[in-house]
């Protein structure tokens, strides 16, 4: 265990790109199990920094179920080749969203922002609010919809939406059973949860309020991301031991999905 961990830190610390051959792809079990092992750290970490301390406990099962349901989902691909993610039609949250589905999956997000976003989920909930998750990961299929609908959907021009790279969430509170879009203090309260657990949150922007837009880059800027380079996770996180094989059993499903969105648009024009 020692030498794990060793090796984890010197990972990290020298910000190490681990090299895997194309084989362990479809074996992301191998550190898993380790996952568990640094929970407790993990533990002290979060309670310092959310000040949350009774509810920690409840945020881990949170995010024990997300791993369970992960693994299910890996056994799961290794049967059909293929990453079922849950999806939302059109309209479902009130709003004309274009016509392919969008993808809801948490599982869709890069794994220490889908934590944050999880983390963001529960503390609203645990103040009464309700959350609903609208999109999380786009295919360029469904970004080219977007913009085809106009610049209230996007603000991300020709660069590509943080939503491309998994890094970014839309969400909707949810009041009385229906999606509020109009309520400002209501995103307030939201907005300055996501801040404190360091998401930029869309509702400070001036060009486009997305108020239920948050996202997450690591430091990186939109060149760093269009050349393809990953968000570095803060120095002190060992929770994600096996980070860059997730990261590119994630980016393989994600292509996918994008050939899948790019026939159905093809299809369905
Ligand atoms: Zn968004």
């Amino acid at each position: 265990m020692r030498f794990f961990i060793g090796l984890v830190l010197f990972n990290l610390f020298n910000g190490a790109q681990i090299s895997f051959a194309q084989s362990n792809l479809f074996q992301p079990y191998d550190c898993r199990a380790e996952v568990e092992i640094n929970n407790r750290i993990e533990k002290e970490r979060l309670a310092r920094e959310l000040a949350i301390k009774d509810s920690i406990e409840q945020v881990e099962a949170q995010l024990a179920l997300l791993k369970q349901e992960e693994i299910k989902r890996l056994l799961e691909y290794e049967q059909h080749a293929w990453m079922h993610w849950a999806t939302a039609s059109n309209f479902t949250f009130g709003k004309d969203r274009g016509n392919l589905p969008m993808i809801t999956e948490l599982n869709s997000l890069h794994p220490f922002f889908r934590d944050r976003v999880v983390r963001l989920i529960y503390q609203c909930k645990q103040k009464g609010i309700e959350l609903a998750i609208v999109e999380t990961f786009r295919t360029h299929a469904k970004q080219d919809e977007y913009k085809t609908m106009g610049k209230k959907y996007t603000r991300s021009g020709a660069g590509k939406s943080k939503h491309q790279y998994g890094l970014a969430v839309d969400l909707v509170p949810i009041v009385n059973g229906q999606p509020e879009w109009h309520n400002r203090a209501l995103w307030r309260k939201i907005g300055i949860i996501g801040e404190q657990l360091g998401l930029r949150w869309g509702g400070r922007w001036r060009s486009l309020y997305d108020p239920g837009h948050f996202e997450w880059t690591g430091g990186l800027n939109a060149f760093d991301l269009a050349n393809g380079k990953l968000p570095r996770i803060p120095k002190q996180e060992i929770n994600y031991p096996c980070l860059e094989n997730d990261l590119a059993l994630l980016k393989f499903y994600q292509e996918q999905w994008e050939s899948e969105q790019a026939s159905y648009a093809h299809k369905n024009p």
